[in-house]
């Protein structure tokens, strides 16, 4: 069996580092908002280059917080791409804003900058791009544009982590740059957990009172905050995994790499496009093909996992459908038909891939 993440492999080369800092903080018995976890905001903010990292309780809170720090509210509007998990729309809606999608690229799948422009109006407060699938978006590019504009830049970097373009990460162009800890994200831990980097101190404070009760001094409570904080078992592991990222990043893009080598030219199979102006961190590598439902079909009987991310664009999800029925997106309604995901992980052997590679090529002669 290959499964689409393997969270095992990894863990047997962390065994025993993590075993030791697992008795470490059961022993100091502080388990929200410790000592890791200030120690884990500080040292992402300066792997990210970020001047504050606040963490909170998920990646969907990192975007929520940040949208509500920066005074996005009711009656603004939010631009952001239909191709995405749904927590980027829903954090948009959390704070009582209005998503408005706006076409992807077909190769990078990215939001198409070219489309941006024509979607602001006058209710247009905010953009949120997201980095999909640890692909970056041209970050200078919609900043220029989104300075021209007056407009606030959130980026989700929920499968991002490390991505960086000419040196500077993603995560830190925008007004605030939102992570995501959830295990199967290149930076996981083993459970939820999200992070805020943003180089404003005034914001970063705001996030701080708003993870937690709306509180600046214990018990003393100045707005409507939320529970939303990282526990010291998550921060822990996150810190041994930060001293690997570069690493496990790198080996991601060595797996994409092989897939390169061994799909390029294979018949009805679209690989990925590495658009270049940023370092893919392939926190999924999606093809797109034409016989969608063949190549899974073998790819399952071979025991190989796979998926679809993602099966039906945001505008066209039931909650989503009657407010956006008369909104048009072709290019995100043709790659949610057909793209697919094959696994990739730090571990992924190179007997894996080529396993994996032959199972697809043998789907399309078929
Ligand atoms: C995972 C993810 C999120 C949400 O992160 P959680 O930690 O699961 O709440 C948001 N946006 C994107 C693009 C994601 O992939």
């Amino acid at each position: 069996m290959i499964p689409m993440v393997d969270l095992k492999a990894q863990y047997d080369d962390l065994r025993e580092e993590l075993e030791q800092g697992f008795s470490e903080v059961l022993d100091n018995a502080q388990f929200i908002l410790g000592p890791n976890v200030q120690a884990l905001e500080e040292e992402v903010a300066a792997y990210l280059g970020a001047s504050h990292a606040v963490s909170c309780g998920s990646g969907t809170d990192a975007l929520h917080l940040a949208l509500a720090a920066l005074g996005v509210g009711p009656g603004d509007e939010v631009i952001t791409t239909p191709f995405t998990f749904i927590a980027t729309a829903e954090a948009i809606c959390y704070v009582g804003a209005t998503p408005v999608f706006v076409d992807i690229e077909g190769d990078t799948f990215n939001i198409d900058l070219n489309q941006v422009e024509a979607a602001i109006g006058p209710k247009t407060r905010a953009i949120m791009p997201v980095h999909l699938f640890g692909q970056p978006v041209n970050m200078p590019e919609l900043m220029e544009l989104a300075d021209r504009h007056g407009l606030l830049v959130v980026e989700d970097c929920a499968q991002s982590f490390g991505a960086p373009i000419d040196g500077r990460m993603t995560g830190t162009f925008g007004a605030a740059g939102a992570y995501s800890f959830f295990p199967s994200k290149n930076l996981g831990g083993y459970g939820d957990g999200g992070l805020v980097a943003t180089n404003d101190a005034a914001t970063a404070e705001e996030l701080r009172v708003l993870r937690n009760h709306g509180s600046r001094e214990r018990y003393h409570h100045n707005i409507i905050g939320y529970n939303s904080r990282l526990d010291e078992i998550q921060a822990m592991i996150l810190r041994a995994k930060m001293r690997r990222i570069d690493r496990y990043n790198a080996c991601r893009r060595r797996v994409a790499q092989s897939y390169r080598e061994q799909l390029s030219g294979v018949p009805g199979v679209t690989i990925p496009h590495d658009a270049g102006y940023g370092r893919h961190v392939y926190h999924q590598y999606t093809l797109l093909v034409h016989e969608r439902d063949r190549i899974m079909a073998a790819l399952r009987s071979a025991n190989i996992g796979c998926a679809v991310y993602y099966p039906v664009p945001l505008h066209r999800q039931p909650v989503f459908r009657d407010a956006y029925a008369d909104v048009s997106l072709p290019m995100a309604e043709k790659v949610s038909e057909y793209c697919m995901s094959l696994p990739i992980y730090p571990e992924l052997s190179d007997r894996d891939i080529h396993r994996i590679a032959e199972t697809v090529r043998h789907a399309v002669d078929a």
